[in-house]
């Protein structure tokens, strides 16, 4: 099923079971976020991850994912892309975390065969006041965006309220990555992009479910991949935010599957 076929709408209770793999996610990143600290290493953060993991009965999503076209299988439960790594960076014993960076921390599983998906940013310490505006103005366009997750709304609203948000605070969206329907695949139809025009694109229907997922730098949008085929950073290596929800369109308005 290719990104440009219809994006398959979920039934209440489908949306309910994407709900359960989505609050394992959040307990992941609420439980790797209290962990985050100067002197703590990012392989630290995947151990406990992968502990989660086996208490819920959940499995990874990120851990063995292969793109093809000679991209290595994923190795790890979780993306940890710290400073001018935007998204996709691999957890290791030598990245120990100092005062003043920034942590995106991406993590996705499976419950029962349905897939929970979403990314916060976290301070490590004191940050700097650019970091800390690159962080809230993410955090708040990604919020502006599921707003816009409502019946009757077209995608071009939802994409269009990030690229507003942040550009107006002098910061850029990253083009090469976007967000992306979600359900039994990680990776479903419709793509979603974190710029766009206002009503253009795909209707908003009930049952609707796209991880929602901007991801934003300080510097220039554009992207550069290092050696090892997955990590990804600012190619004029400025500092990157990232975070992502799972959301369905609901007769009541947007629901956030992914918040605690
Ligand atoms: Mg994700
Ligand atoms: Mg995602």
């Amino acid at each position: 099923m290719g990104f440009r076929s219809a994006p398959q709408l979920k039934s209440t209770a489908e949306i309910s079971k994407l709900r359960e793999a989505n609050l394992i996610v959040a307990e992941v990143l609420t439980e790797v976020g209290t962990m985050v600290a100067p002197g703590v290493s990012t392989w630290d953060l995947e151990l406990r991850a992968r502990e989660i993991l086996k208490e819920r009965d959940a499995k990874s999503a990120f851990m063995g994912y292969a793109p093809g076209g000679g991209v290595p299988p994923f190795p790890a439960v979780l993306c940890t892309s710290k400073n001018e790594v935007i998204v996709h960076g691999i957890p290791s014993k030598d990245e120990v975390l100092v005062e003043g960076d920034i942590l995106s921390v991406d993590f996705g599983c499976f419950k029962h065969g349905w897939c929970g998906d979403s990314a916060r940013t976290f301070a490590v310490g004191e940050i700097s006041d650019e970091a800390a505006r690159l962080m809230a103005a993410t955090e708040e366009g990604l919020a502006k965006a599921i707003e816009q997750m409502v019946v009757g709304n077209r995608l071009g609203d939802v994409s269009n309220a990030v690229q507003q948000h942040v550009e107006a605070l002098g910061f850029s969206v990253v083009r090469q990555f976007v967000g992306h329907g979600i359900g039994k695949a990680m990776h479903e139809p419709p793509q979603v992009p974190n710029y766009g025009r206002p009503g253009r694109g795909l209707r908003l229907n009930r049952g609707l479910v796209v991880a929602i997922e901007p991801m934003v730098n300080v510097g220039s949008p554009d992207v550069e991949i290092l050696d090892d085929g997955w990590t990804a950073v600012t190619r004029d290596r400025s500092l990157s935010a990232h975070f992502e929800h799972s959301v369905a369109v609901t007769d009541a308005g947007p629901l956030w599957l992914s918040k605690p």
